[in-house]
């Protein structure tokens, strides 16, 4: 069982899909691992930490050549990946509704590809769970770029030359991203507030010492979908919602929203309206530009400027982490992997549940029910 790694080729992404740590434990299963040279130069990991770990370093044809299971963090071009074996595994996170013609194309090169942002959310796969895990740091991060882009401090401070206020924090959205973002701002000493369409992050906003800013009394409010995601609401609560988040708004110096929708464009939450009511100064950062943006005006890629309050739209905010969003991302894909490990066979074999849920392509063909229905 040879596995490869690749060395990211998407522009700004510096992750690596395993560490010299997996590499080790994978090879520890039995497996062989080659590493394509300088895939985790970007995020801290030299080719020597690789080659000490027991993994063969070397170009990408090489490392191609013979490979069984092929890891990314993104999706490699399929062009990329001429000389692949028929039916090896292509794991990764594959971005499989934004880009439909890549994995007909990842059909035609014959591998199967397994999406693992699919990962079904069930208790025995958390710990594969990339989505997750990538989460928690970007939601951390969210906070550090907020702080970094305000020109005053977060905690209160009181000084011999006077007391500066502690800023007011609003988060809106608070699945994995969202909670963690409300973390890191306590810790940073803010005072904190957050919404959500589901009713149960209530008691998680309040058990993080925040405040649940929250509409009341407007039908359809429990905002559960399936799988634990929100679903899209009705207009009335929308109406609700908007009218809520504008008074508070206001009185906001950081706003940093998650807010997300599987298999939607994000939810638009804060108007150019209401962005007009924020200080000078203000800040607010959105995660979801690039699905589209909970804020009107972000522009992914770049920090913009309106009506005196900052608009921060990073891509891809987990590869400015680039060493623990790759360690964690590696271990996603080495807790997935050997879960499933048969011994005997010396390679993982997945059950239905997982499988049907993540593969996307398997003998040329896409067989994934989410993509053919
Ligand atoms: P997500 O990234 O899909 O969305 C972020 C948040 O935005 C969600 O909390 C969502 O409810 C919220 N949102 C959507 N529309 C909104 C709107 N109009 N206004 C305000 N908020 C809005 O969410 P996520 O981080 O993937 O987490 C979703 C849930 O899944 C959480 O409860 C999380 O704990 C759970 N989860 C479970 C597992 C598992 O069991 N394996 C793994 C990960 C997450």
């Amino acid at each position: 069982m040879r596995i490869a790694v690749l060395r990211e080729q998407a522009e700004g992404e510096r992750r690596v899909a395993a560490t010299p740590e997996t590499a080790k434990k994978f090879a520890a299963l039995g497996a062989t691992v080659a590493v394509e040279s300088g895939a985790g130069t970007a995020a801290g990991y030299a080719d020597s930490a690789y080659a000490e770990a027991g993994a063969t370093v070397a170009d990408r044809a090489a490392v191609l050549a013979g490979a069984d299971i092929v890891l990314g963090v993104q999706g490699p071009d399929p062009a990329g990946l001429a000389g692949v074996v028929p039916g090896a595994w292509l794991v990764a996170g594959l971005n499989p509704v934004g880009d439909r013609a890549r994995i007909d194309a990842y059909a035609a090169a014959g591998v199967e590809a397994l999406a693992m942002e699919w990962m079904p959310r069930i208790t025995r796969a958390q710990s594969m769970d990339i989505l997750s895990s990538q989460s928690n740091l970007s939601g951390y991060k969210a906070v550090l770029d907020a702080a970094a882009e305000y020109g005053r401090a977060f905690p209160m401070m009181m000084t011999a030359a006077g007391t500066v206020a502690a800023a007011r924090v609003f988060v809106m959205g608070v699945g994995v991203a969202g909670l963690q973002a409300i973390a890191t701002a306590r810790r940073l000493g803010a005072q904190v507030s957050a919404t959500d369409v589901r009713s149960a992050t209530r008691e998680q906003i309040q058990s993080l010492g925040a405040k649940p800013i929250f509409v009341e009394n407007v039908a359809g409010i429990e905002g559960e979908g399936t799988g634990g995601y929100a679903g899209e609401m009705s207009p009335e609560y929308q109406a609700a919602q908007a009218e809520l988040v504008s008074a508070h708004i206001a009185k906001q110096d950081i706003v940093i929203t998650t807010a997300l929708i599987p298999g939607r464009p994000a939810p638009r939450l804060v108007s150019d309206a209401q962005l007009a009511t924020m200080r000078p100064g203000s800040v607010v950062v959105d995660l979801a530009v690039e699905q589209g943006g909970n804020v009107e005006g972000a522009v992914a890629g770049e920090v913009v400027e309106r009506h005196g309050v900052k608009i921060v739209g990073h891509r891809n905010v987990p590869s400015r982490l680039a060493a623990d969003a790759s360690a964690l991302f590696a271990r996603n894909l080495y807790n997935f992997l050997s879960a499933f490990w048969d011994k005997d066979a010396g390679r993982p074999v997945l059950d239905a549940e997982i499988g049907d849920a993540i593969r996307l392509t398997r003998g040329g063909k896409v067989v994934n029910a989410r993509l053919t229905a």
